[in-house]
């Protein structure tokens, strides 16, 4: 039975109640449901606990997929109880963290927007994130963050369309990831859409994501590194511009 994803229709759900499916020899548990993201797609997988009816935690090191995206593994820390098959859990994703990283992985789609280059890497963190571009441009940091927060100020829609993977194929041009396979497997694939009708944005991704570009908060491009010849790395960092170089 693929486990019910349910992050991947409600982003903000940070609880749920759930049953354990399957154990596996190394400790990683299955259940039926999840509000737990599995690392994908350069987003970090959820970290939190899973609770017992007696009150006992159960605390998580990770979150990730198993050999298909249908699997989800939650991975407790080393010395943690085991839960035993069919018991139910309550489920609880450490929040703060969460929320950061979602505003980062939105801040990472509003800096492809700034910045209309092909997408070679990306990794979404608490403190910190990257985007590499294919490109040979030198762009001022500064710059980029003024536009990054004219487009947080403006408070757009961040919101998820959902299209077949045929449509996906259909239209290859939406797709702005070099190396990074857009999140297909599933039968639909998540549009991710910026600003009313897509106006700003719209970019497959499997992430989660805050619901309007205001929540991201302050953010500045730290670092842009130059990592050969046609590659660009920038560094988002939450805050305003600090002394860095
Ligand atoms: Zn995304």
């Amino acid at each position: 039975m693929p486990v019910d994803a349910l992050y991947r229709d409600d982003f903000y759900l940070s609880t749920a109640e759930a049953e354990v499916t399957t154990i596996h020899e190394d400790g990683g548990i299955e259940l039926n449901r999840t509000c737990f993201y599995a690392t994908s797609g350069g987003q970090p997988g959820d970290t939190g606990f899973l609770e017992r009816a007696d009150g006992t935690k159960i605390a998580l090191a990770q979150t990730k997929h198993g050999a298909t995206k249908d699997i989800i593994i939650h991975v407790p820390l080393e010395g943690e109880p085991q839960p035993l098959v069919g018991e139910k859990l309550t489920l609880h994703v450490d929040w703060p963290r969460r929320y950061r990283l979602m505003r980062m992985h939105t801040a990472c789609h509003l800096l492809s927007v700034v910045c209309p280059y092909p997408i070679t890497g990306a990794a979404v963190g608490e403190e910190e994130s990257r985007v590499d571009f294919d490109m040979s441009e030198t762009i001022d940091r500064h710059e980029v963050t003024a536009k990054l927060m004219e487009l947080v100020g403006q408070n757009h829609p961040v919101y998820v369309q959902w299209i077949t993977d045929e449509e996906l194929s259909a239209n290859p041009g939406i797709v702005k990831s070099k190396n990074v396979r857009p999140p297909i497997g599933l039968g639909r694939v998540s549009l991710v859409c910026i600003g009313a009708d897509s106006s700003v944005d719209s970019q497959p991704c499997g992430g989660t994501h805050v619901s309007e570009t205001q929540e991201v908060g302050a953010i500045h491009i730290a670092k842009i590194e130059k990592k050969g010849k046609e590659n660009r790395r920038f560094r988002i960092r939450f805050g305003a511009p600090g002394a860095e170089a």
